[in-house]
């Protein structure tokens, strides 16, 4: 006999999606039941791992701990994913929110749908801009980041307006002198307690939307800690938010009438990645206490890729320092490179087989087009030209293309669309097209090309999910 719970709204994960959806459901007086499959992790349950391994000047230690213990393959599972070598994902209480960076570009038309434009979109960024306590000043600042500012811009030349070189918008805020970077909690409990229309049950996984025709009636989910020890939620509206992997497998384990696009169009950025070493005369402005900034190339007309600069949270592994030179004294540059998206990259479902979470095992199928590797070549050149101005190329530099799946940004899956055409499927609300009550919210959601960093664009469609939910409507800016 499974264990019963009632509440108006059961939601499945705990990450950016779902913390959006839950937060914004319970500060409006729902009675909200989330279920996480990882475990809580830490002691403010969804709060992120650099508020508590807080040191700025040494963030391979943070490294270590995101890849060595927090970042893992879907489900628990000891293999990737097919072909997605470096896809991965973090089961516990604030998902791969809990370990995100903060970068929070704002998405160039060219990256939205063609169908819901800029203005659908405003009222939904504006409100995650403050509730994601979001920086526009990319947390540097000083004479070493006005340098480096510099020299990007003269690195990569002008740019259309209101897509100037910057710094990068980042959703982290100073409390107490030390940098609080926004992550699940915020969007929970808003600053304040856990409050009791806001229940979250963690180390609990999610294996069923229970549905008939057209509605579902709950969620059953069983207990990690107690293989066999079932639980059942029987709440009036569904939200599978457990990430671009997750939910399509909550939605194919359900059998649901998803239609023909679940698992298709998935893509991500292609992320080419380089940490330099940077130009002596830059070293020398750089203070023993150089708080970590960001610097954002964005995504623009006729160039479908972002650059940044940036001090990343990389492992120790992949920290090679030349001697005498600290991590200070480095900046990681990432370009993410916009994919094609089409339905022949997509996740393969098998019933029959189930993964570690007795959840259906996914495999993949997943490559380039011919207009992905051109786009990519064009892109690298400017990653050197970035590179080659702030750094020394003479102590070496080796730039890599990271693995399938390795951006973090993976996208698609339960795409949205404008109809019902088999080529999306959830509605503008993230709602299924063929339920009355079930929506998805979370990247998954994502499938228009695009190069920006994601979570601030699924977190403002989650708001979106959650205004439908309780009746309300934002009217599109002008
Ligand atoms: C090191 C790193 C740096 C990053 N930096 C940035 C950045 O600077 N900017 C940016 O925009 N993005 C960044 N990202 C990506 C960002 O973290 C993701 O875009 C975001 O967290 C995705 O939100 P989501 O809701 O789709 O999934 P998640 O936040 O991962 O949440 C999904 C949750 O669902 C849970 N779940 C899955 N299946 C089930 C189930 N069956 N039952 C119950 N629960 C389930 C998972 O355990 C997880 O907690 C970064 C990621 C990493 C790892």
């Amino acid at each position: 006999m499974a264990q019963q719970f009632r509440a108006d709204v059961a939601v499945a994960g705990s990450g950016a999606g779902a913390s959006a959806v839950a937060g914004e459901l319970a500060a409006a007086g729902m009675d909200v039941l989330v279920v996480e499959a990882g475990p809580k992790w830490f002691d403010r349950l969804g709060t992120h791992v650099r508020n508590v391994y807080s040191s700025e000047a040494d963030l391979s230690r943070v490294g270590d701990i995101i890849y060595g213990e927090m970042l893992g393959y879907p489900s628990g599972s000891s293999e990737p994913v097919g072909n997605l070598a470096e896809l991965k994902v973090a089961h516990g209480a604030g998902g791969m929110f809990a370990l995100w960076m903060g970068n929070c570009p704002y998405p160039d038309a060219g990256e939205l749908p063609d169908w819901m434009g800029p203005a659908d979109w405003k009222p939904y960024f504006d409100r995650a801009l403050g509730l994601m306590h979001v920086d526009q000043n990319g947390g540097g600042s000083g004479r070493m980041f006005e340098a480096l500012l510099d020299k990007t811009k003269r690195a990569v030349g002008p740019r259309p307006a209101g897509r100037e070189v910057r710094p990068m918008p980042f959703a982290a805020r100073r409390v107490d002198g030390t940098l609080k970077i926004t992550a699940s909690d915020d969007l929970f409990f808003r600053g304040g307690d856990q409050p009791p229309n806001l229940r979250i049950i963690t180390d609990c996984i999610v294996q069923e939307v229970i549905a008939g025709a057209h509605r579902a009636t709950g969620l059953r989910g069983v207990r990690r800690t107690a293989p066999g020890d079932q639980i059942e939620i029987l709440a009036d509206t569904i939200v599978v938010a457990g990430g671009t992997v997750g939910s399509p497998k909550i939605l194919a384990a359900s059998k649901l009438d998803a239609g023909p696009a679940l698992g298709r169009y998935i893509h991500e950025h292609v992320c080419i990645g380089s940490r330099v070493t940077l130009n002596a005369d830059i070293r020398e402005l750089i203070r023993d206490d150089e708080p970590v900034y960001s610097i954002w190339v964005p995504f623009s007309d006729g160039r479908p890729w972002q650059n940044q600069l940036c001090r990343f949270t990389l492992s120790s592994d992949g920290t090679r320092l030349a001697p005498g030179i600290r991590e200070v004294d480095t900046s990681d540059i990432f370009t993410f490179v916009a994919m094609d998206v089409t339905p022949d990259n997509r996740f393969i479902f098998d019933a029959e087989r189930l993964d570690p979470f007795g959840l259906p095992d996914a495999a993949a199928a997943f490559g380039f087009t011919r207009g992905d590797r051109e786009r990519i070549g064009a892109a690298m050149t400017e990653h050197f030209l970035i590179a080659s101005e702030v750094g020394d190329m003479q102590a070496g530099w080796t730039p890599s293309i990271y693995p399938a799946g390795g951006s973090t940004h993976f996208m698609g899956s339960c795409r949205m669309g404008e109809t019902d055409d088999g080529e999306s499927v959830v509605d503008r609300y993230g709602k299924l097209w063929r339920y009355d009550n079930i929506f998805v919210a979370d990247n998954s959601v994502l499938g228009t090309s695009n190069a920006g960093n994601p979570t601030f664009t699924t977190v403002a469609q989650s708001l979106r999910t959650a205004d439908r939910i309780l009746g309300r409507n934002r009217p599109a800016a002008d």
